[in-house]
């Protein structure tokens, strides 16, 4: 099975699973969008209005500038990521998602992050980051890579200011647009780093 079927069939188990707590105030389930190939994954929060009304994430507003934020990092939103959300159904009034609704649709996106092993995460807002970087904060790390452990093994995490925050202040936009202008380079050096890493093993194996 590629990891398109895998996906679907995750998917699958969501829209059927009647447990997931915020299931029933919402239109649909919005599982994710983009390329299940992509070595890149981002992260967002939950679904909004549009996203509750057309089961994407990310199309409306903050969804917008994601797309440009994602062409000045010399991403394409179809072809060089996939984008997924922390709770997979949109929480009343668009209000945060709770800890325990956190943990529910968690171990979906477990099985999300392991069917893709991306090399690289990119985690939008406080609510993602704090999967993997619990405690710190959101303007202190923004824009700089941080390897993490992640199940048996580690993962490149880059924490980005949500795109809906860049939206209500000048300021967190002007820092967003420099942390995705910087985010090719950070990309470029992980994919060295994984080449040489996958050569070392091959050559360990040759031994
Ligand atoms: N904000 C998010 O965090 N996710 C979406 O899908 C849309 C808006």
């Amino acid at each position: 099975m590629d990891k398109k079927e895998v996906l679907a069939g995750i998917k699958q188990r969501m829209e059927q699973d009647r447990a997931l707590p915020l299931a029933s105030g919402a239109t649909r389930l919005v599982f994710g969008d983009g390329n299940p190939e992509a070595a890149i994954l981002l992260i967002g929060e939950g679904p909004g209005f549009w996203e509750d009304q057309k089961g994407l994430p990310f199309v409306g507003n903050a969804g917008k500038l994601l797309d440009k934020l994602l062409e000045l990092a010399g991403l394409v939103r179809q072809k060089d990521v996939y984008i997924t959300n922390v709770v997979h159904h949109r929480p009343p009034e668009n209000r945060d998602p709770l800890p325990e609704e956190i943990s529910a649709y968690g171990v979906y996106l477990d099985e999300i992050i392991q069917t893709m092993n991306p090399r690289v995460i990119i985690t939008l807002g406080r609510f993602s980051m704090g999967k993997f970087l619990p405690g710190e904060k959101i303007s202190r790390v923004h824009g700089r890579e941080q390897t993490v452990s992640f199940k048996a093994g580690e993962i490149l995490v880059v924490p980005m200011y949500h795109p809906a925050a860049a939206l209500r202040s000048t300021e967190v936009m002007m820092q967003e647009r420099e942390d995705f202008a910087n985010l090719s380079g950070i990309l470029a050096r992980a994919k060295e780093t994984k080449v040489k890493r996958d050569r070392d093993s091959e050559q360990m194996q040759l031994v």
